[in-house]
């Protein structure tokens, strides 16, 4: 494509540096919210570019906005989805630069939400405007779209939109956040495009026991019950079961690490072999804990809550269990196991959902997965695409239920590894080094011409 050289893509970067260091300094802190004047200063940038956009509240001050280019000929719509809520940041003072600065120091720009996720925001509201300015010629629609409260849910965000305003956020293809990181091994750079996430079931467990003098401790109480149990639930391995683009995502690695590493991973694939992961994993790009996770179900206990006072024995104690499954596995097969290990120790429980989905998916085998990972190959020589899997949730899974073909792309530079990066996302000192931004741009606005057979 001709025209893709004429863009002056420094400029782009900085630009999108610009719009990410203003946005962070809006405080849009989930709960609660606050999104109105993100959504405003959008606005205000694409009416500057000469584009209209629409602002969809479920609730006043929730709001999403919403724009689309329509090209001259019919084709294939793509969503270009981010979020402007942020979690909160609880230790300002924990941070070397203020968390709603926008500080642009030291090659980074820092602030809650620099990666989670206002840099995709900043780097999509350029790559839209690109469209407009260069006046290309395109088939089918692009659209913007940032939503309001990804971090809580989504009901006043994507969940809402994708329900109420169904025909105006329905598109073939969504690029949103859950992957764009890249990954190292041996030297080979890995982009990661999120094709998977794992569903999510909360479950409250209560365990009654018998009240009584805390002078005088017997068999039934439920504490020391819920602790064996609890203990158990953690120790408890899930069967091993890898989704068939995970499998990609593994062997690729494999290869790259050659003989040693590759041996590691090659063991995680056998069928049926259980594996030390932590001694196994050593010298590779992935963790442990990242293995375990994307190869298992888990159930993670978060809360717990038993007793009023310091001299009564509780007749009853209740935890919550955070558990995440794997394509393949149920509700119902988690259920059946806590029970299980439950009556193995003589307990009885009752278990109650406090929040389920399911796992949501989108496959490998098109065009727009194709396009990704064939730009990735053309504008980071010797890097390649990965389908990776998140253990976390993300708006694409609303999208993905009416029908979207979605995947998480995110693209950041090499220079945090994706371990590095992780730990940033929700912690303190949030922030981007000020290039991922430019390449974010290139490579985004190149996907979505080629995706729109895009001309100048
Ligand atoms: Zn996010």
């Amino acid at each position: 494509m001709s025209m893709a050289t004429e863009i002056h893509w420094k400029k782009c970067g900085e630009e999108a540096v610009q719009i990410l260091s203003e946005l962070l300094q809006i405080d849009t802190t989930n709960p609660p919210g606050n999104e109105r004047p993100a959504a405003e200063y959008l606005q205000k940038f694409l009416k500057k570019e000469g584009i209209p956009s629409e602002v969809l509240e479920r609730e006043a001050g929730r709001s999403n906005l919403l724009a689309r280019l329509k090209g001259s000929k019919p084709g294939p719509k793509l969503l270009l989805l981010s979020h402007t809520d942020v979690v909160p940041a609880t230790n300002p003072k924990n941070w070397k630069y203020p968390p709603f600065s926008g500080a642009v120091k030291e090659g980074y720009v820092w602030g809650r939400g620099a990666l989670d996720m206002k840099s995709m925001t900043a780097m999509e509201a350029v790559t839209f405007a690109l469209f407009k300015r260069m006046n290309l010629d395109f088939a089918g629609e692009l659209i913007f779209l940032a939503v309001a409260d990804e971090e809580k849910g989504g009901n006043y965000g994507a969940a809402w939109l994708a329900e109420a305003h169904r025909d105006k956020v329905k598109a073939e293809y969504v690029i949103n956040e859950g992957g764009g990181m890249p990954l190292e091994a041996n030297g080979k750079v890995f982009y990661t495009i999120e094709t998977i996430e794992k569903g999510l079931w909360w479950a409250r467990v209560k365990v009654k026991g018998t009240a009584g003098h805390g002078s005088m401790p017997h068999d039934d109480n439920p504490l020391v019950k819920s602790a064996r149990l609890i203990d158990r639930i953690a120790q408890h391995k899930f069967p091993k079961m890898i989704a068939p683009s995970l499998r990609t995502f593994f062997e690729k690695i494999s290869t790259a690490l050659g003989s040693q590493g590759g041996k590691a991973i090659q063991a995680i694939l056998a069928d049926g072999k259980e594996v030390d992961l932590k001694s196994l994993l050593v010298g590779t790009p992935i963790n442990s804990y990242m293995a375990n996770a994307f190869i298992r179900t888990t159930c993670s206990p978060n809360m717990i809550q038993a007793g009023l006072k310091e001299n009564v024995i509780p007749d009853a104690c209740e935890f919550v269990l955070d558990c995440r499954f794997v394509p393949g596995f149920s509700r119902k097969e988690i259920e059946e196991t806590l029970q299980s290990i439950a009556k193995d120790l003589g307990i009885e429980v009752e278990i109650e959902t406090l929040q389920f989905h399911d796992v949501s998916e989108s496959p490998s085998n098109t065009d727009l997965y194709k396009i990704i990972e064939e730009t990735v190959r053309e504008e980071l020589p010797g890097a390649d695409g990965v389908p990776y899997l998140m253990t976390g949730a993300t708006d694409s899974r609303f999208l993905r239920e009416i029908g979207s073909i979605a995947y998480g792309f995110q693209p950041l530079s090499t220079k945090m590894s994706l371990a590095e990066r992780s730990k940033l996302i929700h912690n303190d000192n949030e922030r981007i080094d000020v290039h991922s931004l430019e390449l974010g741009v290139k490579l985004l606005s190149k996907i979505a011409m080629k995706t729109l057979k895009a001309r100048a």
